[in-house]
């Protein structure tokens, strides 16, 4: 385990700001969790557990240490008629992971194809596309508790899953470290192909029969259609959550803006779409220096190059005051804020 100083965080965060953490450490194996957890670096720092910093937005630097869990490894660890089991390291790529199961026919992830981050991360962020959540595929997980030492095997309802949230996020944030999570994925083919476009561009393959190759190659080719290339443009995806609001809120919405764009979730409960809100107010394809709204999804802001983490934020401040006074609706940050 090698503890580095003042260590610049630009390579481990996908907004690509300049920030610095007081100390930085990388986590491959058990054995350096265990390093950590007995060393006295724990006991005078604020801790910060990243993968791969896809849905953070450092506005400063970080005061204290940034661990990032860098394990790997799927390994299968049991299966049956229905089911087959695989645990997968907490650092391991989620692509890479959707990946392996399309290519060996296990069933559930791939509308979660082409997420970046990693598995533990995208547990605690229960990450969801086009109408799957990884709360579906997941079935129980191994963490460290990083001050007491304790591990401790968590499953689907000790997790508190919820949209974009778990137990993680919210009460524990960075007190237990994810290393492994065991994913229950199917064998026998039951495709979720309702939401966003993905039947449209299916119906476009006229003639080839789908099979979950093709479900993961057009839920990709979407997503490259409208979300930037963050080897390219710095951007952690969708900046706010959508809200849920009542009937009432959401009737006094459509009656001046019939073409708002909604889901019902149940009776007198509607998720609208930040995306359309934020669209609405004319930010997509706003540009402030480097700071800007991506021109193909008013949801995402991006960084062209050298904006600082400040910038980033105080953009996404004036679109949150610009939707409040609009809809008088207050929008959520879904990225993590340090
Ligand atoms: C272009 C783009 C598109 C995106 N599209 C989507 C999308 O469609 N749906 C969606 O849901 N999200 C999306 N995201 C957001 C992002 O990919 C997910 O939130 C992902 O889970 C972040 O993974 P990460 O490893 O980068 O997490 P990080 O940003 O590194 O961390 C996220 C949180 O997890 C915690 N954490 C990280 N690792 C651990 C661990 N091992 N143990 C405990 N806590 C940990 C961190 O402290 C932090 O609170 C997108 C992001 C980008 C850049």
């Amino acid at each position: 385990m090698n503890i580095k100083q003042n260590h610049s965080l630009k390579k481990y965060n996908t907004f690509n700001i300049e920030a610095k953490a007081d100390y930085f450490v990388e986590l491959s194996s058990e054995a350096d969790v265990f390093s950590l957890i007995n060393s006295d670096i724990l006991k005078n720092n604020e801790i910060l557990i990243i993968g791969g910093g896809c849905n953070i937005l450092f506005v400063n630097d970080f005061k204290g240490l940034v661990v990032k869990v860098a394990n790997k490894g799927i390994e299968k660890i049991k299966e049956d008629k229905e089911n087959v089991y695989l645990r997968v390291a907490a650092g391991e790529d989620w692509d890479s992971f959707v990946k392996y199961c399309v290519n060996n026919n296990y069933y559930g992830a791939e509308n979660l194809s082409l997420i970046p981050g990693c598995v533990g991360s995208c547990v605690v962020q229960n990450i969801g596309a086009y109408g799957v959540e990884l709360k579906n595929v997941f079935y129980e997980l191994t963490a460290y508790d990083i001050f007491s030492g304790d591990k401790t095997v968590f499953d689907k309802q000790k997790c508190e899953f919820g949209y974009r949230k778990s137990i993680f996020k919210n009460k524990t944030f960075s007190k237990y470290l994810i290393f492994s999570v065991v994913f229950k994925l199917s064998k026998k083919q039951n495709f979720v192909l309702d939401y966003g476009n993905i039947k449209q561009e299916i119906e476009k393959l006229s003639g080839s029969k789908l099979n979950v190759k093709i479900l993961r190659d057009v839920v990709c080719k979407i997503r490259n259609s409208k979300l930037p290339d963050i080897t390219q443009i710095g951007s952690a995806g969708s900046f706010f959550k959508n809200p849920f609001v009542s009937f009432d809120k959401f009737f006094e919405i459509k009656k001046k803006y019939p073409e708002i764009v909604a889901y019902k979730i149940k009776d007198n409960l509607y998720k609208l779409s930040a995306a359309w809100m934020v669209d609405k107010c004319g930010w997509k394809g706003k540009r402030f220096g480097d700071a800007g709204v991506y021109e193909k999804q008013a949801l995402v802001i991006v960084n062209y190059g050298n904006a600082t983490g400040k910038e980033i934020y105080n953009l996404s401040k004036e679109i949150q005051k610009s939707v409040f006074e609009k809809f008088n609706i207050q929008l959520q940050p879904e990225v993590i804020i340090i």
